[in-house]
């Protein structure tokens, strides 16, 4: 293998029952496994979590979905994002659940013509998508659409991450006007819908939200957090699920005066080592680390990135450390002997979070389970 991606299944059920044990009572995790599960791999993720008991799965597209479903993956699989009406009848093949955004997206989707289960996205200060959560006579229609089984009713908290007063108030104060829109609607017939509310962040700062049938949890299930110093008030210890591994396949001596990659953008003081990796930006490392801003671990050291990252390959400074060969494995997050290289380190190192890191890790790299 060139480049691949370990996940580890222990870890990934170990960060199950810690987030469980957070739930309260009566509530369960909806696994938050949209852009090819945040990069690790839809599948993979989706069948170890239903193993685990996971019965809820939440994707961006109705296409993510289907993959899940013609990999056996049953139980409620809910779209997060917009579909138009095109998509009703893959929705309805496969009973995905598709939110619905507003009252024109609901009388679109009912004119369907086809039964379809919904979510009502209620907008109630996140301002992306949903109803407002105070219009009742739009809530109601929704509601009465012919075609439209509303079987959840939630919400996107957008600051739960923050633990600013300012964070929290905002934070309260969608909470307040979501049980109102949720009343709403309970009196406009949609009682026996299912409420959500909480994703990662909302159930490690807010864990006790009670009448939720779910949390949507993303990042937290993979084990880490979006910026490593995030402060929660739950602190499960979590355990990273991914470990991304690339292999070493040329060593190079650079003589004194030598330089290498593209652009002599590596220009060593002196005579220097380089390793060739088999990963590049087209694999969803981002060419923001090269010239040294992230590194890699080989034989337990850390090789720093030597120039610019290339589409397929870069390449790293070895020049301190001995015996490194071709056929050696480079690890960019994970363990390696006593040292590791957190997810966090690296999107830090490129000036982002570990959500979009993740998501960016593209299809040519392998997906190895290891059993727990
Ligand atoms: C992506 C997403 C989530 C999961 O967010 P995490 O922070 O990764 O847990 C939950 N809800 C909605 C609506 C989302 O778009």
């Amino acid at each position: 293998m060139r480049a691949w991606i370990e996940l580890d299944a222990g870890a990934l059920r170990h960060n199950l029952s810690a987030l469980r044990a957070l739930l309260p009572h009566g509530g369960a995790l909806m696994a938050v496994v949209k852009a090819n599960a945040y990069g690790h791999g839809d599948r993979e993720i989706a069948r170890l979590c239903a193993s685990s008991g996971v019965d809820a799965f939440a994707v961006a597209t109705p296409e993510e979905g289907v993959r899940l479903r013609e990999d056996g993956i049953r139980g409620t699989i809910l779209v997060l994002g917009w579909a138009g009406p095109e998509s009703a009848p893959l929705l309805a093949r496969h009973s995905l659940a598709q939110t619905v955004v507003s009252l024109e997206h609901a009388r679109a989707l009912s004119a369907a013509g086809l039964p379809l289960s919904v979510h009502l996205k209620l907008d109630t200060g996140m301002h992306r998508l949903g109803l407002p959560w105070d219009d009742a006579a739009a809530l109601a229609a929704a509601c009465a659409c012919p075609n439209l089984t509303v079987t959840g009713i939630y919400t996107h908290l957008a600051e739960a991450s923050g633990r600013s007063g300012r964070s929290e108030a905002a934070t309260r104060a969608q909470l307040r006007r979501f049980a109102q829109g949720a009343e709403t609607l309970r009196a406009a017939g949609c009682g026996s819908a299912a409420l959500h509310v909480q994703s990662s962040y909302g159930l490690l700062n807010y864990g006790e939200l009670p009448a939720c049938a779910w949390a949507r949890t993303g990042i937290a299930l993979y084990g880490v957090l979006s910026r490593p110093g995030d402060q929660t008030r739950a602190n499960p210890a979590l355990q990273p699920v991914l470990s991304l591994r690339a292999r070493v396949v040329q060593v190079r001596e650079l003589a004194a005066g030598e330089r290498a990659g593209y652009d002599g953008a590596f220009s060593p003081s002196g005579p220097a080592r380089v390793a060739v990796l088999s990963i590049g930006y087209a694999d969803g490392l981002p060419r923001a680390l090269s010239n040294g801003r992230g590194g890699v671990l080989i034989h337990g050291q850390y090789a720093p990135i030597a120039g610019l990252v290339c589409m397929d390959q870069l390449l790293v400074d070895v020049t301190g450390i001995g015996g490194v060969s071709p056929g050696d494995t480079a690890t960019l997050i994970g363990r390696d002997g006593a040292a590791a290289r957190s997810a966090g380190q690296l999107a830090e190192a490129c000036g982002t979070i570990t959500n979009e890191l993740f998501s960016r890790l593209g299809p040519r790299l392998e997906r190895v389970v290891l059993p727990s």
